[in-house]
């Protein structure tokens, strides 16, 4: 067989060579930083425009984000779209607009109206010549061939292997027929107009490859036999040579992708030997899980919304919330960290492969929460209103009106118990804290909780009365809560809560009770921030009218 006659008559229109690509995609001239120990790294996330973005997706792009940008190197952002039944329209805008959301920022890839960079096109489909380029090539070398088995072969061969309990593939004898066509046989098929697909010759010898996984350490597994497929018939590339053949030429040194890609390993290191290039560090991450009962399981698109990040989105929860409750679980020792440094930056924390665990990552919504209010008590309160705010603008028109007519009043409340050592840990998501904030907008504000039992219709009547003639409001909190102690003392109330439990039959409550009373009264709520700060965000006046209201 001629091989140069093959690729010729299977690549017509390709006139570029391997070299030409070489120039046009030249090794990165990366900066030399004295400052940092390694190399500096190039990374990627090839997301599939499936219309679907995952946790799995910002959970990998901030490994490769953090491992690029902490060594003074490039990330970026490839679409992998060879797989054009699952393409959704739109799906490349929400790949684009998920990760701006989170705060993921690209230096080079696809970008809503074309690309930015010079190792592009980064949307695979538009690479169609340059993966040609190298598949020619190969063909050249008589490693790859045209394969004419039809969709019913394929699945005959499918089944007779299954009922063998033989690998299934074409490999062996089962890719004899294609592999041994003649030129003049292949010619004429081509000329009937029937379709083929190019496939790697695949050796039969069955040794074993030794890779070094980055998180995992050596993964040792057979070499790959089976003549798998580079181009489909339209002539796109599969994954494994799109992978392959853009890894290289963009320079990456380092893939992060999902464990399910291991088992596909053996093609892609194949592929890398038979064109003489290094292949990138492989960091293959762990399946998202999630805690049912007592066992783990894969976090499921069918069954768990928090698998798509349009969750997160809609339920508010700040992106620096979910970035840090990710390095929680990526970096064992990030929450170590956090505790000697509370008000750093989380990229200040240096994340590192060495410190990740290779088995399922546990997603655990209520330590989310929990971070998240960490996370939101740490900011200030016009941090607060503004991704409060721009969270409104998308979700919640009617909030995002409210934060414009009461910006003031909305810091000042925010300003409550903010600050200081032991911040209050109020909010915990933007959407709560359109529940949580309510009752500082009369346009919202409801009664909750009811009133203490031990405070009845008459006692809440008179004692607001007196509350009110009583009160100034220009009291300091000191002197505001010497009166309030004053009147819990004049109503029959015990001003130490301990006396009364010591003795309830002598009081007929507690001061506790007579803050819950205002509490309702003024927010609705028995659990509200400080009464006197509450008091003076909403202004005399509305506060004056809600006691009124039980007089
Ligand atoms: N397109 C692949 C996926 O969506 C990406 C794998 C990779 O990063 O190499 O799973």
């Amino acid at each position: 067989m001629d091989y140069k006659e093959l690729a010729e008559l299977l690549f017509p229109h390709i006139v570029t060579t391997r070299e030409d690509m070489e120039k046009r995609f030249p090794e990165r001239d990366l900066p030399n930083r004295a400052d940092l120990p390694n190399r500096a790294n190039v990374t990627r996330i090839g997301p599939s425009p499936t219309g679907f973005v995952h946790l799995g997706n910002l959970y990998n792009a901030i490994i490769a984000e953090r491992l690029a940008h902490q060594s003074g190197g490039v990330f970026y952002l490839r679409i992998e779209d060879t797989d054009n039944k699952r393409e959704v329209p739109g799906a490349v805008s929400t790949v684009i607009q998920s990760m701006a959301y989170f705060g993921v920022n690209f230096d080079e890839g696809a970008v809503a109206d074309g690309d930015h960079g010079a190792y592009g096109p980064y949307r695979q489909r538009q690479r169609k010549d340059i993966y040609q380029t190298f598949a020619k090539w190969l063909v050249q070398q008589g490693k790859a061939y045209p394969c004419f088995l039809s969709e019913e072969e394929v699945s005959a061969i499918r089944d007779e292997q299954n009922e063998k309990k033989e690998d299934i593939g074409i490999y062996g004898k089962y890719a004899e027929k294609n592999r041994n066509l003649t030129m003049d046989e292949i010619k004429e098929k081509i000329g009937c107009g029937e379709k083929w697909v190019l496939r790697f010759k695949g050796s039969l010898n069955s040794d074993y490859i030794a890779v070094e996984d980055a998180i995992r350490g050596k993964l040792e597994m057979p070499r790959n036999f089976h003549d798998f497929i580079l181009l489909k018939s339209d002539g796109i590339p599969t994954y494994h040579f799109a992978h392959v053949v853009d890894d290289h030429l963009m320079r990456s040194t380092h893939v992060i992708r999902g464990e399910e890609w291991i088992p596909s390993l053996p093609i892609h290191i194949e592929l890398f030997n038979e064109f003489g290039w290094e292949h990138p560090i492989y960091c293959h991450t762990a399946t998202l899980m999630k805690l049912e009962g007592n066992s783990k399981r894969k976090l499921s698109k069918r069954k768990d919304p928090e698998l798509a990040l349009s969750f997160y989105q809609e339920e508010g929860i700040s992106q620096d919330a979910v970035w840090e409750f990710l390095l929680m679980i990526l970096n064992s020792n990030f929450e170590e960290w956090r505790i000697a440094n509370p008000f750093s930056d989380y990229r200040e924390f240096s994340f590192t492969l060495e410190k990740m665990s290779n088995s399922g990552a546990l997603v655990d919504l209520d330590k989310l929460r929990d971070v998240s209010k960490n996370v939101i008590s740490r900011m200030d309160a016009n941090e607060v209103y503004e991704k409060w705010f721009q969270w409104c603008c998308k979700y919640n028109e009617e909030y995002a009106a409210l934060l414009t007519k009461y910006k003031d009043r909305t810091i000042a409340a925010l300003k409550v118990g903010r600050g200081g050592e032991k911040p209050r840990r109020d909010i915990e998501t933007w959407k709560q804290a359109c529940q949580f904030m309510s009752f500082y907008y009369d346009e919202k504000f409801e009664i909750v909780d009811t009133m203490p039992e031990e405070c009845d219709e008459n006692l809440v009547r008179d004692f607001f009365k007196r509350y009110l003639e009583r009160i100034d409001y220009n009291d300091d909190s000191t002197a505001w809560f010497q009166k309030v102690k004053e009147l819990t003392e004049e109503f029959g109330f015990a001003v130490k809560p301990k006396d009364y439990k010591k003795d309830p039959s002598a009081y007929k409550g507690s001061i506790v009770h007579v803050t819950n009373m205002l509490r309702v009264a003024l927010t609705g709520r028995s659990n509200a921030p400080d009464i006197w700060d509450v008091t003076h965000v909403l202004g005399e006046e509305m506060a004056k009218e809600r006691i009124s209201k039980w007089c």
